[in-house]
């Protein structure tokens, strides 16, 4: 199982970290010591004085597939989810200072809460999903699957290219606006439309 992450898929986000809106996906990777899931709690590592949370629609991969067209790319997933794609922006700022790999800032033990997955036949039109993020009560991020640059099912086929993707393969579709730092203590919640569906304290 792996999985895969698209960075800078919303504008307002490329903009707000002062990235150019890409032409071609960027995406990375992070494996399986990064899930957290069944209501865990984070514990902030010592590593990072500047976790930030990014919160991600999640499409899990259910049929194998390599070189997926774009018009067929529905046909490889029927769950969606939530996560989060928790970022070390303090070792991330150096990594990319140095055009060095990001792997250190993202992939760590934990960086992938992942909440519960619904079913796709849920949604009447998933270019157009509601999501968002509250921390100690209080909205931080709201996002729609209609402002992502590359939809689901191009991403799909894009990445394809490059990976035979694998039943159980996790793709994080790319964050909105509103990114920011936690804390310990903090208690957070993401939803998709108004359904809670991760729960993170984090210690
Ligand atoms: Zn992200």
């Amino acid at each position: 199982m792996k999985i895969l992450c698209i960075g800078r898929n919303y504008i307002d986000h490329a903009k707000e970290l002062n990235n150019p809106v890409p032409a071609t996906p960027v995406f990375f990777g992070k494996a399986e010591n990064a899930i957290l899931q069944n209501g865990k709690a984070f514990y902030y590592p010592n590593f990072s004085k500047d976790i930030h949370y990014e919160t991600e629609i999640v499409v899990k991969i259910n049929r194998l597939g390599k070189n997926i067209e774009t018009q067929f790319a529905n046909r490889y997933y029927e769950e969606i989810g939530i996560g989060i794609d928790f970022t070390a922006r303090d070792l991330q700022n150096i990594a990319k200072k140095k055009g060095l790999p990001w792997e250190i800032a993202k992939a760590f033990d934990g960086s992938a809460p992942l909440g519960d997955f619904l079913p796709k036949s849920e949604f009447s039109d998933i270019k157009n999903i509601n999501f968002s993020l509250d921390i100690n009560g209080k909205t931080v991020q709201k996002g729609n699957t209609a402002d992502m640059i590359f939809d689901i099912d191009y991403i799909i086929s894009y990445l394809s290219q490059f990976y035979t993707l694998k039943i159980g393969d996790l793709i994080f579709t790319g964050t909105p606006v509103g990114v920011g730092p936690i804390k310990i203590g903090d208690k957070m919640i993401a939803k998709i439309e108004d359904k809670v569906l991760l729960e993170i304290d984090v210690k």
